[in-house]
């Protein structure tokens, strides 16, 4: 796993600007015009990532492996 990246993906359209992400993945996103969106798209694997994407209240972040496209988080 260490070997991986992962990929952010955030839907503007759903995000609610709760700002809830940037608390959880310290450092990895931020609010641009009230919507989040990631610092880098392209992370190595990170637990609190993956923590904001299942904690997300809107489901507006999907965590992909990079190099496949599998969906990591939120698990639906
Ligand atoms: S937690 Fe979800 S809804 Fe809230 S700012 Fe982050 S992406 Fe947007």
């Amino acid at each position: 796993m260490a070997d991986r990246t992962w990929r952010i993906e955030v839907d503007r359209r759903l995000c609610a600007g709760t700002g809830l992400c940037l608390g959880t993945a310290s450092g990895h996103m931020s609010l641009d015009r009230g919507r989040a969106r990631p610092v880098e798209a392209l992370v190595a694997p990170d637990q609190s990532v993956a923590d904001a994407a299942a904690t997300c209240p809107m489901e507006a972040i999907t965590l992909r492996d990079a190099a496949t496209g599998e969906i990591l988080a939120p698990v639906r």
